[in-house]
């Protein structure tokens, strides 16, 4: 209430003022009203100056932008401007702090893993971030304030915003490329909405896997189990001979060894997703695995083909000796099982310039054509379906050798020509590989000299 009291002072100066003005008119002329009217009319002049001096002087400054303090007046004026400039200050502060807030709520939005765009009532782009852009195949700046139905024109889409029925998010192709979306679409405000995008290829894809899979096992087990069956019916139904019975049984005997082995080829699958990855300093010596290997080898091939390997590599690789013994196994076997009769299979072991150590299993046999070789480690990807079942392959062998290497920090690599034969490389990393002897350099030896080697 100060400015009351300065005002009060005023209004008593400007009387003060006004009786001094009539004091001097009054002896002057000596005419008594005449006095009193002036000396009223000054006082009033004077307060209404003051007023008008000091009110200009705050209007100025407020149609100014307001950079400078308000007039530092006394009295109402000053109260004033003080008040007002406050108010301002208050309001400018608080658009501050919201501008920040806002700016880091988008900043939490635009570092989310989801797109994010916002729709006003006219379906147009009030904002999006860089995951929805990317999305919807959108420029966050460009397209801004454009109809969201002119940029993303696939059908699904455009029916879906329309219909305004949001309970169910839409699947839809990624304008990118060959991705799938899930779009979820929120009403809020007057006729807003905001639109979220989740990038589901990945969940897709392994939904499809996993049926497929799934619809694999069914059909290999049901194969077998189907054949056994029918035999069964056969022992129970028709009288047969000693000889007849002996067949079906070897027959019924060869598609439970199929179950078998497929079953295990299953369970060696699960058991390598399954557990923690080998240990680096578990050291299996190569040179006894490949020995077993070649003995199985030799046994699978009863003499029909040339089989040669590298002796003595002096290389010990760390991890776990049975999934390496699996990988390796899985490859010979494979080219002994596809190799027709008199070709050649070879392995042999070298090391590369940068350290890593490479095992090659090499045949002449009939090759794979360029469009397979990136799929056959697929689970159950066959080239010759009927080749692999008569052999006894299950269609797990190379993704189990895929597997394995990639646990020991290796990679499997396949080189195929048709008509001239494989080349599958599997190259293990320096850090799992050490050397017990130099014999590395050893000449090669034939796969029974080598099996001979183990008896010892
Ligand atoms: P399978 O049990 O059918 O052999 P794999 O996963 O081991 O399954 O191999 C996948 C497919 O790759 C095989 O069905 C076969 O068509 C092809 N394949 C594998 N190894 C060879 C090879 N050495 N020569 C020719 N084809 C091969």
């Amino acid at each position: 209430m100060t400015w009351l009291l300065s005002r009060l002072l005023m209004a008593l100066g400007a009387a003060l003022f006004g009786f001094v003005v009539g004091a001097v008119v009054q002896s002057a002329t000596g005419i008594d009203s005449l006095a009193l009217g002036l000396g009223v009319v000054a006082g009033v002049l004077l307060v209404l100056l003051v007023d008008a001096v000091r009110g200009n002087r705050l209007l100025s400054w407020l149609r100014g932008n307001q950079h400078d303090s308000a007039p530092r007046d006394t009295g109402l004026w000053g109260e004033l401007g003080y008040r007002v400039e406050r108010a301002m200050r208050d309001r400018d502060r608080a658009v501050a702090r919201g501008r920040l807030e806002l700016e880091q709520f988008l900043s939490a939005i635009e570092a989310s893993p989801n797109g994010v765009l916002l729709l006003d009532s006219h379906e147009q782009i009030v904002w999006c971030n860089r995951v929805a852009a990317d999305h919807f195949a959108l420029d966050p700046q460009r397209d801004l304030l454009q109809r969201i139905t002119n940029l993303v024109r696939a059908p699904a889409f455009v029916a879906y915003l329309q219909a305004g029925s949001y309970a169910e998010p839409l699947v839809l192709g990624n304008g990118r490329g060959p991705g799938t979306l899930s779009i979820i679409v929120r009403e809020y405000g007057e006729g807003m909405r905001l639109v979220l995008t989740l990038d589901i290829t990945e969940r897709v894809r392994n939904e499809a896997m996993r049926r497929d899979f799934v619809a694999n096992v069914s059909h290999e087990i049901r194969t077998p189990l189907t054949v056994l069956s029918g035999f069964i019916e056969t022992l129970h139904t028709l009288p047969l001979t000693a000889v007849e019975r002996e067949r079906v049984i070897a027959l019924m005997t060869q598609q439970t060894d199929r179950m078998q082995t497929l079953v295990a080829d299953l369970l060696t699958l699960a058991q390598l997703e399954g557990s923690p990855r080998p240990a680096p300093d578990r050291w299996v010596g190569l040179d006894g695995l490949l020995l077993r290997i070649a003995a199985d080898a030799e046994a699978l091939s009863g003499g029909r083909h040339r089989l040669r390997l590298t002796p003595g590599t002096g290389v010990e690789l760390a991890g776990v000796e049975s999934e390496l013994l699996s990988a390796v196994a899985n490859l010979v076997t494979n080219a002994v099982r596809y190799t027709p009769d008199g070709g050649e299979i070879e392995v042999a072991w070298r090391l590369l310039e940068d350290g890593s150590g490479e095992l090659t299993v090499i045949d002449t046999g009939p090759g794979i054509a360029r469009e397979h070789i990136a799929r056959l480690t697929e689970r159950f990807y066959r080239v010759d379906g009927s080749r692999s079942r008569e052999t006894g392959g299950t269609g797990l062998g190379l993704s189990i050798v895929k597997h394995v290497m990639q646990r020991h920090g290796g990679e499997l690599m396949i080189q195929s020509e048709v008509g001239k034969g494989s080349r599958f490389r599997l190259v293990f990393p320096a850090a799992r590989m050490r050397h017990t002897s130099d014999s590395a350099l050893g000449d090669e030896a034939a796969f029974s000299g080598a099996a001979a080697l183990s008896d010892h």
